[in-house]
């Protein structure tokens, strides 16, 4: 297996959920309904989104527990062509868990038990290879393990001169305390994120990227000491804050379920700049893996493979020359 390019640090988590007609009340039992369990986090599935743009293996740092939901977790990863070298397997403690009920409607309440993911200590960080990081271009991270260790993380990756990208999510803003987001290359905020740790609130609609709270908001984290800052914005693409301020439009798809969009942006955002593509390439590359990811049902099984992302891209390239043609 070749060294990973692409490290990845994150939380694993088996999403167990009940969809039934309604949400239960408090106290309330409910008989019925469908139950299903799928792999889920947000690291697991960037983790997973960026095996499967890369054309080599992709390193995943993170925590299970010593139970049989740590053990699928890591099956599935190695299907997935992860390198699960760095994983740690925590005794006596439960892999994280998110219990997640829908009613017919597709609205839910979620509880999770982060579990393993809350014990990924800085230590786990510091007992990872030299070689590793040595070896890699660009290391992505997210805020569903504890904030110390991302911060260890992002020390270690900016002490090999890796590019780092952190997506802030869920919000936490504790990333604005001191100088954790000068140790960060590439913020990658939702809108609901942008709002959240600036504290701008998004009137209804305010989701274009010519929207003035959005730059606004996006210039202002850039400001805190990140060099740029991706702000993704659902189906109206991105709005990219670096030297330049531009923005990306989203592929036009289909869309079925917006599940893990962000994540499949972010794994391939983190692939193509691994592969030494420029940002604005890069970029392209994850709105291709993130559009089709909203094609496709649930969280992991709606992750594209490669050759998927390659066709879009071919594809739209070809209605790019032949709009050239027609003009
Ligand atoms: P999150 O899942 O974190 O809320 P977003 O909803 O902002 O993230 O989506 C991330 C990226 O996924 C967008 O920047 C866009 O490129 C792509 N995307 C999301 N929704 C759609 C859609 N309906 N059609 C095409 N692309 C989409």
């Amino acid at each position: 297996m070749q060294t990973p390019a692409t490290i990845v640090l994150g939380s694993v988590n088996m999403d167990l959920v009940i969809r039934g007609s309604r949400l239960p009340l408090p106290g309330e039992t409910i008989l019925g309904g469908e139950f299903f369990q799928a792999p889920g986090g947000k690291g697991a599935n960037q983790a997973v989104a960026a095996a499967r743009a890369a054309q080599t293996s992709v390193a995943f740092i993170a925590a299970v527990g010593d139970d049989n939901f740590g053990k699928l977790s890591i099956d599935g990863f190695v299907a997935d062509r992860l390198d699960v070298s760095e994983i740690r397997t925590i005794p006596d403690c439960a892999t994280g868990i998110a219990l997640i009920l829908v009613d017919a409607s597709g609205q839910n309440m979620i509880s999770v038990a982060s579990g393993a993911n809350s014990r990924l200590a800085p230590a786990d960080v510091d007992a990872v290879p030299d070689s590793l990081f040595q070896n890699a271009r660009v290391f992505l991270c997210s805020l569903e393990t504890p904030i110390e260790t991302v911060r260890r993380g992002l020390e270690r990756a900016r002490d090999f001169g890796l590019t780092t990208i952190l997506n802030p999510a869920p919000a936490d803003r504790r990333i604005l305390e001191g100088d954790l987001l000068s140790l960060v290359d590439i913020l990658t905020p939702n809108e609901t994120e942008l709002s959240l740790l600036t504290g701008r609130p998004l009137p209804e609609g305010a989701n274009s990227p010519d929207s003035s709270p959005i730059r606004a908001g996006a210039l202002e984290l850039q400001n805190r000491g990140c060099a740029t800052v991706i702000a993704t914005l659902g189906a109206e693409g991105c709005l990219v804050v670096a030297d330049t301020v531009w923005s990306a439009a989203a592929f036009r798809v289909t869309a079925v379920d917006a599940t893990a969009a962000g994540d499949a942006f972010n794994g391939a955002l983190a692939v193509g700049l691994a592969e030494g593509r420029l940002l604005p390439d890069a970029v392209r590359f994850a709105s291709a893996a993130a559009a089709l990811s909203v094609t496709h049902s649930g969280a992991q099984p709606s992750l594209p493979p490669r050759f998927t992302i390659q066709r879009l891209l071919d594809l739209s390239a070809d209605d790019r020359v032949s709009e050239g043609k027609n003009r």
